[in-house]
């Protein structure tokens, strides 16, 4: 990776201008908390590669050479109630810069998975600061297995690449150009309905039968579907439940296969 490089083909308004490219770090979303709390608002931290990284609940992430590990700190004019928006307006953006540039039907998991043929390619993280009602920051954490062979991760996870789905390499630059610019243009629209319809519309979970477990126990049911504050109306027991945060495992298909 190289910095002038990224900058010289970026086509975003500001999003990237300030980015700080690392060989190797612990977490992306480490350093873009510490600057964070300095003050820093707008930046992009990019690594190669991650030897803490992080995902929800702080399990850990792989992240070898050949992936993109990024942070950004943005600072979205919303309540932190509606943190979740920005969970929503990443996932598109991802999905869309995957989907145009490399021609892939790029999907989301809810509440964070990127999947490509029902495999996880992505992920990302979320971490805000609030100061009651008014949002400090968020810290947007994004992992892409971009140039990556999964054969090294344990087959449980699910886990693909880009590279691996495609047959071949994907472009890096390119691909770190075209997430950036959909970012700012996704960031630009956070907490509208165009972006909770494309996140809904893009979704894997919304009709499977699925397993969630959360803080008030397990539940299993048919996902209905999904609210525009990002929850999950699960059918179960004969009535639906609403389900804002949880792991969530398919259990079959929309056809029951
Ligand atoms: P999920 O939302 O799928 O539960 P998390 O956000 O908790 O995932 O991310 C951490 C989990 O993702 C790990 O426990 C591991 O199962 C899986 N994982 C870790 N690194 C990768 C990676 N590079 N690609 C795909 N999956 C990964």
């Amino acid at each position: 990776m190289d910095l002038d490089q990224i900058l010289s083909g970026l086509k975003t308004r500001w999003l990237g201008k300030d980015l700080r490219l690392y060989t190797r770090v612990g977490s992306t979303n480490d350093i873009a908390r510490s600057l964070a709390q300095r003050g820093v608002r707008n930046a992009v931290i990019l690594a190669e590669t991650q030897s803490e990284g992080r995902g929800r609940l702080s399990r850990s992430w792989e992240s070898p050479r050949g992936g993109i590990w990024m942070s950004l700190i943005l600072q979205p004019d919303i309540p932190p109630a509606h943190a979740c928006w920005i969970n929503m307006a990443v996932c598109v953006a991802a999905c869309r810069a995957i989907s145009s540039l490399l021609d892939m039907d790029a999907k989301i998991k809810w509440p964070n998975d990127l999947l490509i043929n029902e495999r996880k390619v992505g992920g990302i993280l979320i971490e805000i600061s609030s100061d009651g009602p008014h949002l400090e920051y968020a810290i947007v954490g994004l992992g892409i297995n971009a140039n990556i062979d999964p054969s090294a991760f344990p087959p449980e996870w699910m886990a693909s690449s880009l590279s691996y789905e495609l047959g071949h390499e994907v472009p890096l630059l390119i691909l770190i150009q075209g997430l950036l610019l959909e970012l700012e243009e996704a960031y630009e629209r956070i907490g509208g309905d165009e972006i909770y319809q494309e996140w809904r519309q893009r979704s894997v979970t919304l009709g499977r039968m699925v397993r969630i477990a959360s803080n008030s126990g397990e539940l299993v049911g048919e996902v209905e579907d999904l609210a525009d504050d990002g929850a999950i109306l699960l059918r179960t027991g004969g009535r639906v439940v609403r389900v804002l945060a949880g792991d969530c495992i398919h259990l079959r298909g929309v056809e029951g296969t």
